[in-house]
């Protein structure tokens, strides 16, 4: 891998991290059902292609596209952290994270 995937890889995450931050900040904790998370998802996913189609055809600034992408990840996060702490049992969820 080389030093520039790093690199992007490593701001990928701290930028997820500062999105969850954000989100956290103005809207609290979310609990939603798994459809409706999937419904959050699917919006966030179609600001992403759209932006990432904007930018192919306009041959535009991929900022926004890869700022969408960070949202979806970001609600992902949100939504894996609902529902597994609301379905999986906490010993479930540990022995998960020693795999
Ligand atoms: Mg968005």
């Amino acid at each position: 891998m080389s030093d520039q995937h790093q690199y992007a890889i490593d701001l990928f995450r701290a930028r997820v991290k500062k999105e969850r931050a954000r989100q956290l900040a103005k809207w609290g904790p979310q609990t939603h059902t798994p459809l409706e998370w999937l419904a959050i998802l699917g919006e966030e996913y179609g600001e992403a292609c759209q932006g990432v189609v904007n930018t192919w055809t306009q041959r535009g600034d991929i900022s926004k596209a890869l700022e969408e992408l960070v949202e979806v990840a970001a609600v992902c996060e949100a939504a894996f952290a609902d529902i597994a702490g609301a379905m999986m049992p906490p010993d479930a969820a540990l022995a998960e994270e020693k795999k």
